[in-house]
C-alpha cells in the first residue's frame, strides 16, 4: 500500500475498502515523502502493525516539521536510504530514492508485473510539478534518469 492518506479515519477507510477487494494483507505500507497528506494515516497503519517504510530523512522531518498539520505523528520503522527491492510473494516491488519534491525524502514504487508507477507528488497527470520543499533542478534530473523514464514508458504501454 502507498500512502494511507492524511489522518487515522482516512487510512482505516483505505484500509476497510483493500479488505473488500482482498483477502491478502497488506505487508507493508510506503510513503512516498514527508508531507502530512501523505502519512497522516499512518496511525491507523501502526495499529495494525504493518512495517511502514519511508526514505532518508523523513522520520526527522515528520517530527518536526508536519506538526501544524498534524501534532501527532507516527514515522515509518523502515527507513530506506538508496534504492530497494520489496519481494512479496512472487510480486516485486522496487523503490526508487529520488529528489525533486520533499528536499531528501521522496521514493518512486514502481510494480513492473501490474506497469504502476506510483509517484507520490514528483508527478501529476497533465499537470505541472509541484516542488514544494525540493528543487527544480532536482526535478529535471529526476525526469531525465533512466530508470524513471523507463518505468513511465512502461506504464503507458
Ligand atoms: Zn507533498
Amino acid at each position: 500500500m502507498i500512502d494511507p492518506f492524511q489522518n487515522e479515519a482516512l487510512g482505516n477507510l483505505l484500509l476497510s475498502e483493500v479488505k473488500k477487494i482482498t483477502d491478502l494483507p497488506v505487508k507493508y505500507v510506503v510513503n512516498t515523502h514527508f508531507h502530512f497528506d501523505h502519512t497522516g494515516g499512518n496511525k491507523a497503519i501502526k495499529a495494525q502493525e504493518i512495517p511502514i517504510v519511508g526514505r532518508g530523512t523523513i522520520r526527522e522531518d515528520m517530527l518536526n516539521r508536519n506538526l501544524e498539520y498534524d501534532p501527532n505523528p507516527v514515522p515509518p520503522d523502515l527507513i530506506v536510504t538508496d534504492d530497494t527491492k520489496i519481494w512479496i510473494g512472487k510480486r516485486l516491488i522496487e523503490l526508487e530514492a529520488v529528489e525533486g519534491h520533499s528536499g531528501g525524502t521522496d521514493i518512486i514504487a514502481y510494480v513492473p508485473d501490474a506497469k504502476v508507477l506510483f509517484t507520490g507528488d514528483i508527478l501529476f497527470n497533465q499537470k505541472f510539478p509541484y516542488i514544494a520543499d525540493g528543487s527544480i533542478k532536482n526535478m529535471f534530473y529526476l525526469y531525465g534518469k533512466a530508470n524513471f523514464r523507463h518505468w513511465l514508458g512502461n506504464c503507458f504501454r
